[in-house]
């Protein structure tokens, strides 16, 4: 079954707001098993929305459209639709029932226009929208079937949800479930990562492998079908096993994971406490740690050492160190970590000094080197690393870096 999905509304072709509800409908669709090909958006324009709807009626098989379905005057999608398939529009008393108590519900007055959302091409199936005011409409023509979505995403997650998704299932028979697992990476880059489990790739069915690059990491998705939600865990547990058997080493999480929770699990389990000198990043690493509920169980604090005056003066660095090699060197944040794991009496102290940019480059030392470094029970250990992008990506990669350090440090604990 060929899916395509037309957003309709001028404010998306101007940039004006962003396509979520693309996102959302080809996510579900997929995981529902459908071959979701072509997304179109058109402003609300009655020529131009009819020859997408005309095209999308010829190379697919369901439409599923967003938008349009207001009570103003641009609000045309179901109009264009019934003029393209001549299915006249009347106003379905039903509807008009639910948008009149809608208003009393919410002790609004109504006003006339509001009633435009009642009309109904012909034949239609209502879809009644317990979150808004227009209802959906499902069409059935020739084979094909055109199912009108509201705008606002919060309604259109629900109508799917509770509608379309019943709709779809009974209408195409679809049997069986389908189950996702990801699993996050770091210290590899996809295409090394493709290779190294290229063989699985090439041979995919059931379940599928996908590999998505995130800020800072690579995932994994393994997607299986299966008759129940056992049959496809264990499809995916089968192939999650063999994959494991040649990239064990850069898979740190699942699903939701986080890394700052990761590593909340593992300090609290060893009881260790941290505490971090950031430089560079501005107190991101802190912040991320204390995203985590519970997390004053093992973040004692943190400096922002940003200049080298706090550096010296509240971390002690030595001001020749500075001088001789640098506040962004090994040195510097090697010290960093020892002495604010001293000062604030932590099982681990990080220290963290880089260049995130786009000024204070080096010919040595170019934009998003950085060192990162930990001191705790087994000794220092400090990486340099290079990082490129932007000023903010590059502290946000500096933060995986750091965090993943952490995790392997505390898990040889
Ligand atoms: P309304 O009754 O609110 O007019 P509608 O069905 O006519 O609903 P639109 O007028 O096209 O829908 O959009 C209403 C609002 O929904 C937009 O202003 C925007 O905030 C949001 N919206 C519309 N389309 C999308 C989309 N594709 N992705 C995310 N948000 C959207």
């Amino acid at each position: 079954m060929i899916v395509e999905i037309v957003t309709t509304g001028t404010e998306l072709l101007l940039g004006q707001i962003v396509d979520t509800n693309t996102s959302f409908l080809s996510q579900k669709l997929n995981q529902l098993g459908f071959d979701v090909l072509y997304h179109s958006t058109v402003g609300d324009n009655k020529i131009r929305m009819t020859q997408v709807f005309s095209n999308a009626l010829h190379r697919s098989d369901i439409i599923i459209t967003s938008g349009g379905l207001g009570p103003t005057q641009g609000d045309i999608t179901k109009e264009v639709t019934a003029q393209l398939l001549n299915r006249p529009l009347f106003l379905d008393e039903d509807s008009v029932k639910n948008i009149k108590s809608f208003f009393v519900k919410r002790q609004v007055v109504m006003s006339e226009n509001n009633l435009r959302q009642g009309m109904i091409p012909e034949g239609a199936i209502i879809m009644k929208n317990e979150c808004g005011t227009a209802p959906g409409v499902i069409l059935e023509h020739d084979n094909k079937t055109i199912i009108h979505l509201p705008g606002p995403p919060h309604e259109l997650k629900w109508m799917f949800e509770h509608a379309v998704v019943p709709y779809l299932k009974k209408r195409f028979n679809l049997q069986g479930v389908i189950v996702s697992k990801i699993l996050h990476t770091y210290g590899i880059g996809e295409s090394s990562l493709e290779e190294k489990i290229k063989d699985f790739i090439i041979s995919q069915s059931n379940p599928t492998i996908a590999l998505l690059a995130r800020q800072g990491e690579v995932i994994i998705r393994l997607t299986a079908k299966g008759n129940t939600v056992v049959e496809a865990k264990d499809l995916i547990a089968g192939l999650e096993k063999q994959l494991r058997q040649q990239i064990a080493d850069y898979i740190w999480g699942l699903d939701n994971d986080t890394l700052e929770a990761n590593i909340g699990k593992i300090l609290t389990q060893k009881q260790l406490t941290i505490a971090l000198a950031e430089s560079c990043t501005g107190g991101l690493i802190t912040s991320r740690i204390t995203d985590i509920s519970g997390s004053s169980d093992y973040l004692v604090g943190s400096i922002v050492c940003y200049t080298n005056k706090i550096k010296t003066d509240f971390i002690g660095i030595p001001p020749q160190i500075i001088i001789d090699h640098g506040a962004v060197s090994h040195q510097t944040a090697s010290l960093l970590a020892t002495n604010i794991r001293q000062k604030f009496t932590a099982n681990i102290g990080m220290g963290i000094t880089g260049i995130a940019g786009p000024n204070g480059a080096t010919p040595t030392k170019p934009v998003g080197t950085v060192f990162i470094a930990v001191d705790g029970p087994l000794g220092i250990q400090c990486k340099k690393y290079t990082f490129n992008g932007q000023r903010t990506d590059i502290k946000y990669r500096i933060s995986q870096a750091a965090l993943h350090m952490l995790r392997q440090y505390t898990l040889s604990l």
